[in-house]
């Protein structure tokens, strides 16, 4: 796949409004033909969803930009991510020099997440477990994401956010959601803010959607 596709979709976001360069530099860089399947490769630098199997779906390129920007991260920060997917979206955050910890339920998607990492020599502590309870022996975090629609905040990424650090989540009924950025500006005090109009699959678990 050429270059040429990858700048055409940075500059697409760009003009979506993207202006973190450190997002753009991820993007331009991380390979997204990798993490979906072959048979749709050419549609890897279009700025859709696409499907990855177990009825999930990667991200499109801009939502993956734009959770990225709003966790407002720095080099040498850990962030925890709900929902591993494809690994597209965990490969972003390596490329800006993030701790990465994600989370997948589906245990194919896992697997597979888990191989591709150790092909690209991408270091990413990944879990197969209900990412709604979080995963506490390693909090709190400077970030964390959630890639997946949730019913609701869980109360339990809250409690290990870092406090100046960042939650940004997706709520909402099955079919559309509200993007939710909470900045935790002192123990069990958090600022939200609500950016409409996103669709994710459902998140599925003790605090999220039950199957
Ligand atoms: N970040 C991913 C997007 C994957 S879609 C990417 O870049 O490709 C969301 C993922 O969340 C799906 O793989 C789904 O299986 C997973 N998921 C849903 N509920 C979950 C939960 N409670 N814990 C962990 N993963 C969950």
């Amino acid at each position: 796949m050429s270059d040429f596709n990858r700048d055409k979709l940075v500059d697409g976001l760009r003009k979506k409004g993207i202006r973190d360069e450190r997002v753009l530099k991820a993007i331009a860089e991380v390979h997204r033909e990798l993490f979906i399947p072959a048979a749709i490769k050419h549609h890897a630098y279009e700025d859709v969803a696409l499907p990855i199997g177990q009825g999930q779906t990667i991200s499109q390129p801009y939502t993956v930009a734009f959770m990225t920007e709003a966790l407002k991260i720095n080099e040498g920060d850990s962030v925890l991510e709900i929902g591993t997917g494809s690994g597209y979206q965990a490969a972003i955050l390596i490329n800006m020099g993030v701790k990465v910890f994600s989370i997948e339920r589906n245990t194919e998607l896992y697997n597979k997440s888990l191989k591709l990492f150790d092909k690209l020599g991408l270091r990413v502590a990944v879990r197969c477990s209900d990412g709604t309870l979080g995963w506490n022996d390693f909090a709190p975090y400077n970030g964390i994401i959630v890639t997946a629609g949730a019913p609701s905040i869980p109360e339990n990424l809250k409690k290990q956010l870092a406090v100046g650090g960042r939650l940004v989540v997706p709520v909402g009924d099955k079919k559309s959601q509200i993007l939710k950025v909470l900045t935790k500006v002192e123990e069990d005090r958090f600022l939200t803010e609500d950016i409409p109009q996103f669709k994710f699959v459902p998140l599925i678990g003790r605090e999220g959607w039950k199957e």
